[in-house]
């Protein structure tokens, strides 16, 4: 019998953590997350791109436990902005500033625009010590508010607002909003084929060396 997979998840955000362990409960696997381990430095997540930026922090990751690791980078993409905030989502408006603070600025930012459309970005990449990884990339498109409506969420979704539902993400029940979100597609496509991502993961996990030993005389 094989042993179990360790799976580490490189975020120490818990609603992620939960989400992820949620969706993989009927696998065969053993989800850890960074809070299990002693501390590890922080990834700089200076790429130009979704995808860098959670292959860096991936990797990073399973290179330092040695194990697998999985981590996902998501943002905000407005069209009339030239596609800001985009990777600078998080620190759009500074590093210690609030998700209000960030929705103002980018509202002050589209002040007089008429083009509204944005789209939610995340990609998901799941990494082996080696170097490879796996990519999981979704979308959602929807349109920026000119006032903020709605209290659940966090980050832009009281300004985010998804037109087949007629809501903002900040109206939406969590089920709701993660049955159409950007990080509820990447991680469904990710649990519809993670019979084979498991196998992959096995197939470029480094065989342990193994040591003979003999006895001196
Ligand atoms: P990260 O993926 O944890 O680096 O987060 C990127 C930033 O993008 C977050 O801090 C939020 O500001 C924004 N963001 C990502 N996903 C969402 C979402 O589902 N709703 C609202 N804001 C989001």
């Amino acid at each position: 019998m094989t042993d179990p997979l360790t799976l580490v998840i490189a975020s120490t955000n818990s609603g992620k953590i939960v989400e992820i362990k949620g969706l993989l409960t009927d696998y065969p696997i053993s989800i850890k997350s960074l809070d299990d381990f002693g501390p590890i430095p922080p990834v700089v997540e200076d790429g130009e791109t979704f995808d860098e930026n959670a292959y860096k922090k991936a990797s990073f990751v399973s290179r330092v436990l040695g194990l697998p690791a999985l981590a996902d980078d998501s943002g905000l993409v407005v069209e009339a902005l030239d596609g800001a905030p985009g990777v600078y989502s998080a620190r759009y408006a500074g590093e210690n500033a609030s998700d209000a603070q960030r929705c103002a600025k980018l509202l002050a930012a589209m002040k007089g625009k008429t083009n509204r459309r944005a789209a939610f970005n995340c990609v998901i990449s799941i990494a082996v010590p080696t170097g490879p990884a796996l990519t999981y990339e979704a979308g959602c498109e929807g349109l920026i508010l000119e006032t903020p409506v709605g209290e659940n969420g966090f980050g832009y979704d009281p300004i985010f607002y998804y037109p087949p539902l007629k809501k903002t993400f900040a109206e939406l029940t969590r089920q709701q909003k993660s049955r159409v979100s950007h990080r509820g597609k990447a991680l469904r496509e990710l649990k519809d084929e993670f019979d084979k991502v498991a196998i992959w993961i096995r197939q470029h996990m480094p065989r342990p060396e193994k040591f003979n030993c003999h006895e001196e005389n």
